[in-house]
């Protein structure tokens, strides 16, 4: 089968995007780890970023790792505009870099976004899950500590 077609077919296989959301709504932190050359993505994609080959696996993340970048966001997304982020209530998104090599954008949380200068690049993280309603529904956000 031609890596177009494989790829088209398990793009569109639920079971990864499922895997990650349901995972997610139990606290957990699920991403996919090639099991020829170890490439970890988080969420997890059917075929490995690096080698594209599909021999990968799902694997639970630990959530340790540290910050490699991050911004100080006063116009968010109309879901923080919902929990009441805005231009006087900024919050802070960052890319997290996880132990097992994965990089993820999340919120980040324990830090100061009136002092932004002062968030350090490279600072240990820990996941921490964040429940929020919208439109009357229960969900959980992935986000991630600085632990200073
Ligand atoms: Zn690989």
């Amino acid at each position: 089968m031609a890596l177009e077609e494989k790829f088209k077919e398990v793009a569109e296989n639920p079971f990864y995007s499922l895997a990650y959301t349901q995972f997610l709504r139990e606290k957990r932190l699920m991403g996919s780890k090639c099991k020829k050359c170890g490439h970890t993505s988080v969420p997890p994609k059917p075929i490995c970023d690096k080698c594209q080959r599909d021999e990968v696996e799902l694997v639970e993340m630990k959530g340790n790792g540290k910050l490699v970048a991050y911004t100080v966001i006063g116009t968010g997304a109309p879901l923080m505009v919902e929990e009441g982020f805005d231009r006087a209530h900024p919050y802070c998104s960052g890319v997290v870099e996880l132990e097992e090599g994965a990089r993820i954008l999340a919120r980040i949380l324990g830090v100061d976004v009136e002092k932004p200068e002062q968030i350090k690049i490279g600072a240990p993280v820990s996941v921490e899950y964040v429940e929020a309603e919208h439109g009357g529904e229960k969900k959980v956000f992935l986000a991630f500590r600085v632990l200073l």
